[in-house]
């Protein structure tokens, strides 16, 4: 039946990484649909969407001075160095206690800045208790050398919490760097790298007496190295409902990333369309009625989740040195809204939906028609999301030739 093939073709497009329901709420809803019982199937879907606004999300950083812990805090926040509100970088740090840093644009998510167990001379456990470790999602723990035997300790105190904690050691940049400079000519990055994992973990192992999860990373090259790992490992680990939160705290900054939130807000979109009842039997012809003022606004809420806000765009626009209105034009999601060569929204949209249509292979879009307010949702996350790629990227976004918004590949839909 329609409904059953629907929820099981929708779902198996995403990887577990950005799935935003549970396994266990999947099979109920399942369950039920094929009981027919759809009241009941809507319930659970409420329930689980509910969990889903509602999630919060604390991280627990912790780490001695000097580290870079106050840059990777920033760096998760996306938050500048110089900018109100970061954590101070650079200064010695000398409270005991843990400090907020709220994220600039989601209240649910803060990130902690505990300091480190060695300055404060207390047993792993007290540590913990003293720095409410029940109120944290997870832990990362943060050393710019080796890790202390201090470290391990607390790692496994966490273990024993039942919570989960990950080592990150920074400024890689730096022994890349060094390497290189001592030894131009047998220098070797992967060989260097490994032997840093090596070492942490070979360090980490003796308390441990397992394979602790480490990440090397730099702070100011947060795309490289293994940052996008702990992300995807991170997102993995958290509960379903508390991935797209997690999700739309992190900055773009890989094609994975933005990918995975693209994946994370269809996924939100499908599950509201189907409790808004939104199971109508009309084809979708001519109905764009809407104001086009609050289309923009839904708009501007999927530019924001992608970094494609007005105050990121006016960040960009000074990178390559352009006015902000020049600068707009290299990117797709301007064109949705204009008459572009006599092509108006409605026009776009139809030809998007017979997109998808084609790339699902037909039963999805023709078995349930979902309103059009479904289908331009998707519209508009796919031009945040491909706008954002193509930013990143650098490349595609000045060459004009390519249709404006549904020329890059719509991942989820193939
Ligand atoms: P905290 O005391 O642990 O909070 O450390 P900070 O974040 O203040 O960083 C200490 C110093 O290390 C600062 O000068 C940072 O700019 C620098 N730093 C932090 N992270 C990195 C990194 O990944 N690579 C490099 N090269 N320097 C870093």
């Amino acid at each position: 039946m329609s409904w059953d093939y629907s929820f099981n073709t929708f779902f198996k497009n995403f990887k577990r990484e950005s799935k935003i329901i549970s396994e266990d709420n999947m099979t109920l809803i399942e369950a039920y649909i094929q009981k027919k019982q759809l009241q009941k199937a809507v319930s659970v879907i409420k329930n689980a969407l509910k969990n889903i606004e509602s999630a919060s999300l604390n991280i627990a950083v912790t780490g001695e001075t000097g580290t870079g812990k106050s840059t990777f805090i920033n760096a998760l926040r996306g938050v500048g160095q110089e900018e109100e509100g970061a954590a101070a970088t650079g200064v010695v740090e000398t409270t005991m206690r843990r400090i907020a840093y709220p994220h600039p644009k989601l209240p649910n998510v803060t990130i902690w800045d505990l300091p480190g167990i060695g300055s404060t001379n207390f047993r792993p456990e007290s540590y913990l208790t003293e720095m409410k470790f029940n109120e944290y999602d997870f832990f990362i723990i943060i050393s710019s050398t080796r890790f202390k035997e201090n470290d391990a300790q607390l790692a496994k105190a966490i273990e024993m919490m039942g919570m989960n904690f990950y080592f990150v050691r920074t400024k890689i940049d730096n022994d890349l760097d060094n390497e290189q400079k001592s030894k131009p000519k047998t220098f070797n990055k992967e060989k260097v790298l490994m032997k840093i994992r090596d070492d942490c973990s070979e360090h980490l192992q003796v308390a441990l007496f397992c394979e602790p999860p480490v990440f090397l990373v730099s702070n100011f090259h947060m795309s490289d190295y293994d940052f996008p790992k702990l992300e995807t490992k991170l997102l993995e680990d958290l509960p379903a409902h508390k991935r797209h939160i997690f999700l739309l705290s992190l900055q773009s900054l890989t094609e994975a990333t933005i990918n995975f939130k693209r994946d994370s807000l269809k996924q939100k979109v499908f599950l509201e369309a189907l409790i808004t009842g939104t199971l109508a039997t009309f084809p979708l012809v001519g109905m764009i009625m809407d104001d086009v003022e609050n289309l923009d606004e839904t708009f501007n809420l999927y530019r924001s989740c992608f970094g494609l806000d007005d105050a990121s765009l006016e960040n960009y626009a000074k990178d390559f040195n352009m006015s902000v209105n020049d600068f707009k034009v290299h990117l797709r999601f301007p064109h949705l809204f204009a008459e572009d060569n006599g092509e108006s929204l409605e026009n776009k949209l139809s030809k998007y939906i017979k997109h998808i249509s084609s790339v699902t292979g037909g039963p999805f879009a023709t078995v349930i028609y979902f309103e059009r307010a479904y289908y331009l949702q998707n519209l508009f996350i796919d031009a945040a999301a491909n706008d954002a790629i193509a930013l990143l990227n650098n490349k595609g976004l000045f060459e004009k030739e390519e249709g404006p918004y549904i020329s890059m590949p719509l991942n989820n839909w193939e």
